[in-house]
């Protein structure tokens, strides 16, 4: 085998490396199938492609052909570096400094990969091949759109027969420290964007016009109060925020007629992305027939559009996948994690509809910043807890 795969600081450096800002594959997962077919993984490439977008590269790797089936799921792509005269160290180095290794996608999330990729090769030396199957779904097309990524590489996999027990997704979960947090589901997330009609006129003269800025203070008030909700058992209370309000009135003598605003929603289990929708558009027929801030008018006009694809909110309730991994994280940091479902979306809301998936990675603390970077004593504890996931998942899969 592979030395060189079993350590997963050497594996981060080749992949930091290669300068994946989506949509470029960057060599990124040339590198990953290098690491993967020497421990006997069967690599795959699949191009995505849709009209109007860049081509997206993708792969999938398996080893065995049985059940259990165990899925690792994460993106070689990294956000662009910014501003990359304010780095400390060039962000497609890997230059260690201090005890870290500095570059971009070193937690979010080729860290991640690899770790995962370091743990399975040692489980292969120690072990042989796992009792059952093990995948690697990796996308380039995570911190993109998101449309030529996981949710066209699961489908091209299932379609292909690929079933799977279990996922376990590399994001960087962890706040402060490494066993912090394991994620075990998301929020839904919806966006729409509101447009009220009124009747353009003279300041002086509001009788003879419709002021669009008072509708759309009545409507974006009655979306933001009352609270949705108060949260539930597994999730923080839906919040949503309105992002902007657009008038764009140059004149100070001028009643505008327009008004636009936007609104995005995190929800919690008590919804689904339907209900809510539901309920935003209850709220806003209720103010649009209010007379508060409008008396004597009808009700007014508006228009909601909704921006595509919500993301659902999902819980994972599967003990086998959270207690392997709760218990890995405890038994090698001595820190029970919190299951939490806190933070934005992520691949998970695609992959919850194949199969129970839970998510763990490094700290999170440098994503997407300038300077980001890893301890380098994290990557080797976040291995150790791989491997002691593999082991306890593939055990239990067993008896
Ligand atoms: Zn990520």
């Amino acid at each position: 085998m592979s030395m060189t795969s079993a350590d997963p600081i050497a594996n981060l450096a080749m992949l930091i490396r290669c300068p994946s800002v989506t949509p470029a594959e960057g060599g990124a997962l040339t590198a990953l199938a290098a690491m993967l077919a020497p421990l006997g993984f069967t690599v795959e490439r699949m191009t995505a492609r849709e009209p109007g977008m860049p081509d997206i590269e993708n792969l999938y790797a398996r080893i065995g052909t049985g059940g259990p089936h165990l899925m690792f799921a994460g993106h070689t792509d990294v956000v662009p570096v910014g501003n990359e005269a304010a780095w400390t160290h060039a962000p497609f180095g890997a230059e260690v400094a201090g005890g870290e290794m500095f570059g971009r996608g070193a937690v979010d999330m080729k860290g991640g990969i690899a770790c995962f990729v370091a743990a399975v090769a040692r489980q292969i030396a120690k072990n042989g091949p796992p009792k059952g199957s093990l995948s690697f779904l990796i996308t380039g097309d995570e911190e993109g759109p998101a449309v030529n990524g996981t949710i066209k590489l699961l489908q091209w996999a299932a379609e292909r027969g690929e079933r799977w027990d279990a996922c376990l997704v590399g994001e960087p979960t962890n706040p402060d420290q490494l066993g912090d947090m394991i994620k075990i589901g998301r929020r839904g997330s919806v966006s729409g964007t509101i447009t009220v009609h009124g009747v353009q006129g003279h300041a002086a003269y509001p009788h003879l016009a419709d002021n669009a800025v008072r509708g759309v203070i009545a409507l974006t008030d009655a979306l933001m109060h009352p609270p949705f909700d108060a949260g539930t058992e597994n999730f923080q209370p839906s919040n949503l925020e309105v992002t902007t309000i657009d008038v764009g009135n140059p004149a100070t003598n001028v009643v505008p007629a327009q008004a636009i605003a936007r609104f995005n929603i995190r929800f919690n289990d008590s919804w689904t992305a339907e209900t809510v929708m539901a309920e935003i558009v209850r709220r806003l027929d209720a103010a649009a027939r209010d007379e508060r801030l409008r008396p004597g008018r009808p009700p007014l006009r508006y228009d909601i559009a909704w921006a595509e694809r919500p993301s659902h909110v999902f819980l994972t309730r599967n003990d086998r996948l959270i207690a392997s991994l709760s218990g890995a994280v405890e038994a090698v940091t001595g820190r029970a994690p919190k299951l939490s479902t806190t933070g934005g979306t992520s691949d998970a809301r695609f992959i919850k509809d194949y199969c129970p998936v839970v998510e763990f990675g490094l700290v999170g603390q440098t994503m997407h910043m300038v300077d980001e970077r890893v301890a380098i004593a994290d990557l080797e504890t976040l291995t150790v807890i791989y491997e002691t996931f593999l082991q306890r998942w593939f055990g239990d899969a067993r008896a």
